[in-house]
């Protein structure tokens, strides 16, 4: 019997956003050296496939990696250049959840099917923000604690800073 390959090393290989410039075109929300950048309103120093201030990027685009990017239970096709969705991990109040953001593009029927089942394996909390509206799936806890991190300024006095999700949700930007 022929002994099958080992490979595991290829579930080791770092991916790379490879062009992708999903989360600088205008679906997450972010103030980029000043300027803002929210849905759509694409990142003013977005350039065909990348960044045109690589080396100066603020640390938040240094810091941010999608899901797709760490984690191989993400078929390749799920590339948010060619999926048009954006998945990260998040939490609020130390709860777990997954944030599903919808590009510029729409997504198909069969990522969207993929994502609700990848969704209930992985039994976590997830916010979806497709097609401008925003869904909250999980726990009533999480539900109440996102509810209140998203409260308008307004309301809580509090200013939120940093990165933001562009159309409701908690988000950020980056590119490599
Ligand atoms: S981090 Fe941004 S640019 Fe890189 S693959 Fe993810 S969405 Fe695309
Ligand atoms: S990496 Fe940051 S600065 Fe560069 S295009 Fe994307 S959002 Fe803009």
């Amino acid at each position: 019997m022929t002994k099958r390959p080992n490979l595991d090393f290829v579930f080791k290989i770092p991916r790379s956003c490879n062009g992708c410039t999903a989360c600088c075109s205008g679906a997450l929300s972010a103030n980029i050296h000043g300027l803002r950048m929210s849905r759509g309103t694409p990142c003013h120093f977005r350039q065909e496939g990348g960044c045109a201030i690589y080396e100066n990027r603020p640390q938040l685009c240094k810091d941010f990696r999608c899901t797709w990017l760490d984690n191989r239970a993400m078929p390749e096709w799920m590339w948010p250049k060619k999926s048009n969705v954006i998945v990260m991990y998040r939490r609020v109040d130390d709860l777990p959840y997954y944030s599903v953001v919808e590009t510029e593009e729409k997504m198909s029927a069969q990522t969207l099917s993929w994502l609700v089942q990848w969704a209930l394996r992985c039994k976590l909390n997830r916010v979806y923000c497709v097609e401008g509206t925003t869904e909250i799936i999980g726990s009533e806890e999480f539900k109440q604690a996102f509810a209140n991190k998203n409260r308008p300024k307004k309301e809580t006095n509090e200013s939120n800073t940093g990165v933001q999700p562009a159309g409701g949700v908690d988000g950020a930007p980056a590119s490599n």
